[in-house]
């Protein structure tokens, strides 16, 4: 085995992102009924840019009797010309939501970099696309609910209450948008405290696209704002997505009521190298699967298993290609790590790779400078983490790595499936069969085969266990939103 080599010699120069078109408001009200509304108590929140930790822009910080108004103006709508509209009619205003986001998308992908930490390489490539191809997908649907579901009637739920966290502020927001309206609901949708402000421009650019009013209301807060819809007595559906724990009480709070609900929560997905693999592109993989977004992904790619014949080898080729990662300023469009979201998770994190070492995990990180501001995590790997270690169970939520080996196939799916998740997992292999015999065996909503963190709006997209139920996306994702009843 070759010796490791240091850093790479060479470097890329700074390419970074000019933010100077972008137009933000220095203060955001509610978009309830159409209509900007200041916050009933007068109060406003800061949203800061954590890779400075300078203030972006104030919101309003939503009360009991501002999400009471937003429901309000959604029932409204809902009863009024939303509810009696065509599906070709509301298909026509997805379309033009659609196509509104590829005109503006550079300004939403800075502007979810500014917000949010994430580099703009994604936020350009993978965030704002992708939100337009929700968009684009229910459009289609939005005349077709009779052929998507042939012999049964459906009907819209009526009013959903949406909440949404901060490691993919638009694009969640687009996964739970499109497909409410598609189906010929309304909408009250909290965004995360941390990311407002891509769901309050998608709310200037829903008014741009002329939908009628109170069809889509954006209320901000934090989580009291995100419990008053969850608890609101005119809601029909809520849809989460967040924290297990989170989850956990909104299915307690609901449990007594017809509410509709769907949970997308945490992950601890297991990455899975067999000796067969093609270790350069597992070696990819692994990377995009825990280093992508700073690891804020409830699918992350945390715990990697390898075959332990393929062991040196792979931890070799995954710790070059860690001194390679460029971790610094969002904006660069040669940014591989941009910021960790806020302090609070920075914390978090910085905990948990104290208790990896401490339950004798072997840490690696590539040395590297980081900006003197800001909030920034190095990538990190642990070895000789054993299955018990609080970094092989619990999510993390940041570029932490746990890596373990395995000998055999049954064994490896025990570990894999030896936790309380079950969100996504990934398996590389050069034999189909060995692919298929692992993806039926793991108990995970989403099974990649040699590649990771691969997302499509055709595509169902959701968890087993406490990673919650529902499916959002494809034709599991519209049906969520309907009443289906056989004709
Ligand atoms: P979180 O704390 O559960 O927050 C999620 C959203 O819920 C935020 O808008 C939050 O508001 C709000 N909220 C907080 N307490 C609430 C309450 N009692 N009632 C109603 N709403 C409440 O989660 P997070 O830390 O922001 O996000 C990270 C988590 O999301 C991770 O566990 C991750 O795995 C999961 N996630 C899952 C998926 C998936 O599809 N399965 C996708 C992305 C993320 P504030 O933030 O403003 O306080
Ligand atoms: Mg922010």
């Amino acid at each position: 085995m070759p010796k490791k080599k240091s850093a790479p010699d060479w470097n890329y120069a700074p390419a970074p992102e000019s933010s100077s078109q972008v137009n933000l408001a220095k203060r955001y009200d509610h978009f309830i009924g159409g209509k900007w509304t200041p916050p009933s108590n007068q109060s406003y929140f800061t949203s800061t840019n954590p890779a400075t930790g300078k203030k972006i822009a104030e919101v309003a910080d939503g009360s009991p009797t501002d999400v009471e108004a937003a429901v309000k103006a959604a029932r409204a709508a809902y009863k009024g010309s939303w509810g009696k509209m065509s599906g070709r009619e509301r298909g026509k205003y997805l379309y033009r939501i659609a196509r509104l986001i590829q005109e503006r998308a550079r300004e939403f992908a800075i502007i979810e970099t500014l917000d949010g930490g994430k580099p703009i390489r994604e936020a350009r490539d993978i965030d704002i696309p992708l939100a337009a191809n929700h968009f684009f997908y229910h459009a289609g649907w939005a005349d077709k609910l009779d052929y998507a579901f042939p012999n049964q009637k459906t009907a819209p739920l009526g009013v959903a209450g949406q909440i949404i966290p901060w490691n993919f502020p638009f694009l969640m927001a687009a996964w739970k948008i499109a497909p409410a309206l598609a189906t010929g609901n309304t909408v009250v949708l909290k965004p995360a405290e941390t990311t407002p402000l891509t769901a309050l421009k998608l709310a200037e650019l829903i008014a741009d696209a002329g939908l009628p009013d109170g069809v889509v209301n954006i209320v901000t807060g934090a989580g009291e704002t995100g419990a008053a819809i969850v608890n609101h007595g005119d809601i029909d559906k809520i849809a989460f997505t967040g924290s297990t724990a989170v989850g956990k009480l909104i299915q307690k709070s609901l449990a007594h009521t017809e509410k509709r609900l769907t949970l997308e929560l945490g992950g601890k997905a297991a990455n899975i190298i067999l000796d067969d693999a093609p270790i350069d592109q597992a070696v990819e993989g692994i990377v995009n699967g825990i280093y992508f977004n700073q690891g804020h992904v409830c699918c992350a790619g945390s715990r990697l298993f390898v075959q332990e014949n393929v062991f040196d080898e792979v931890m070799w080729k995954l710790k070059r290609r860690m001194d390679s990662l460029i971790v610094g300023d969002p904006l660069d469009k040669n940014t591989d790590i941009g910021a960790i979201n806020s302090k609070a998770q920075l914390k978090t994190i910085q905990r948990y790779i104290k208790a990896g070492i401490k339950d004798g995990g072997e840490i690696y990180q590539p040395s590297c400078d980081l900006p003197a501001k800001g909030n920034w995590c190095l990538p990190t790997v642990f070895t000789n983490v054993a299955q018990s270690s609080i970094i092989a169970q619990e999510e993390i939520f940041g570029p932490v790595l746990a890596v373990q080996t395995f000998r055999t196939v049954p064994e490896v799916i025990e570990k894999a499936n030896n936790t309380p998740y079950g969100l996504s997992a990934g398996v590389w292999s050069d034999k189909g069969a060995r692919l298929f015999q692992l993806t039926k065996s793991l108990q995970a909503g989403v099974v990649w085969g040699n590649t990771f963190n691969q997302f499509d709006p055709t595509s169902p997209f959701g968890g087993f266990k406490e990673s919650g139920y529902g499916r959002e996306g494809g034709l599991h994702g519209l049906a969520a939103y309907l009443n289906l009843e056989f004709s």
